[in-house]
């Protein structure tokens, strides 16, 4: 028999596992996760750094709100997730201009090479320093999610690849691993690619 919930998270990297947190208490969720371990691919290796000038608009807003969160949360941790670290942008005049934003300064060719001595001096024209960057504790916060997310009553199951969804009604069944599920509203927190299947 299928278990019920109001909210089916597919995928266990900070996408699906920050959302778990965010919503238990105030529905059912289930996250199912693929691997036998929780953020085993991009998020437990690659998110280590929040840095308020990068990318488009949107994405420079969702940095900026996640510090706040984040940093809120800190205060209540035994350690901090964030720690102030520079982010330095090096390239042409026109590359800094361009990918650089408000949050981060033109700093001269002499201060980068300080800055980073292991940088080739004829290698770069411009560069740029952004110091409201943070360095993230990436397992940290992962395991903070986990921790409320469960806590709050949210159902965690590693091993369970995903491997069918369908529409019942106005919701979805979905058989993942060996187990099955019905859920009202199905979340695909799969990753950046397409979601995989065996
Ligand atoms: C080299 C590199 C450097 C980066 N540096 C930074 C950085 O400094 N700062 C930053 O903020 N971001 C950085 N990123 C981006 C960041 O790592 C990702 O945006 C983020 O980790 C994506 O998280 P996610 O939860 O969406 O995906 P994932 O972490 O990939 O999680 C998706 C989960 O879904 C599971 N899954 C997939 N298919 C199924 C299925 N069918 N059934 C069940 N589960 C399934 C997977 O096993 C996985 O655990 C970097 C990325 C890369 C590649």
């Amino acid at each position: 028999m299928a278990a019920h919930y109001d909210v089916l998270i597919v995928g266990g990297g900070i996408a699906g596992l920050s959302l778990a947190s965010a919503l238990a208490g105030n529905c059912s969720v289930a996250l199912v996760e693929a691997e036998q371990e929780l953020a085993y691919h991009t998020s437990s290796r690659s998110a280590r750094q929040l840095i308020p000038s990068y990318g488009p608009d949107v994405v420079r807003e969702l940095t900026v709100r996640t510090l706040e969160l984040i940093a809120a949360r800190d205060a209540q941790l035994p350690e901090p997730v964030l720690t102030p670290r520079s982010f330095m942008l090096i390239g042409t005049e026109e590359s800094v201009r361009a990918e650089g934003s408000g949050h981060m300064n033109a700093i001269t060719h002499e201060r980068a090479l300080e800055l980073c001595p292991a940088l080739v001096p004829g290698a770069f024209s411009a560069a740029g320093l952004d110091t409201g960057s943070f360095g993230c504790n990436a397992p940290l916060l992962l395991a903070d999610h986990r921790l409320r997310a469960e806590a709050a009553g949210a159902d965690i199951i590693t091993g369970a690849r995903v491997h069918s969804a369908q529409r019942l009604g106005s919701g979805w069944e979905v058989g993942a691993g060996q187990e099955a599920f019905e859920a009202g509203v199905l979340v695909n927190a799969a990753g950046p690619g397409p979601m995989k299947s065996p």
